[in-house]
């Protein structure tokens, strides 16, 4: 999608601080952090919203988790929050799934 952020980001059209990437997705800092450390996880594949999800994206969505998962064990956070935002109602702002990695540890 040409017009959007996290595609740009991917294509690296636009910069970011990469921490994380596999084959299906990457990970950067959110430009700006709601808590000491807040990662965007984010799939390869552009899908607009969990509310535009279909049957196949039911893997991805998991792995998206277990993304977050490894990621957090490397910045070596001991407890953290997990968050989508779904819709325009749900506070959803870029129209690309992400996940929300959060954690008041650095
Ligand atoms: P959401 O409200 O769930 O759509 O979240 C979008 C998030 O993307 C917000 O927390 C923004 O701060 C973050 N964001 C927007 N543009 C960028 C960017 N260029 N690089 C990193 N994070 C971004
Ligand atoms: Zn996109």
């Amino acid at each position: 999608m040409s017009d959007c952020v996290f595609c740009k980001i991917l294509n690296k059209d636009i910069p970011a601080e990469f921490i994380y990437e596999d084959e299906e997705c990457i990970a950067f800092r959110d430009i700006n952090p709601k808590a000491e450390t807040h990662v965007l996880i984010v799939p390869k594949e552009h899908i607009d919203s969990v509310m535009e999800m279909s049957d196949k994206d039911e893997k991805l969505i998991g792995h998206l988790v277990f993304a977050a998962k490894k990621i957090a064990e490397k910045l070596n956070l001991s407890g953290y929050n997990l968050q989508f935002n779904v819709g325009k109602d749900g506070g959803q702002e870029i129209f690309h799934i992400h996940l929300h990695l959060m954690s008041k540890f650095a």
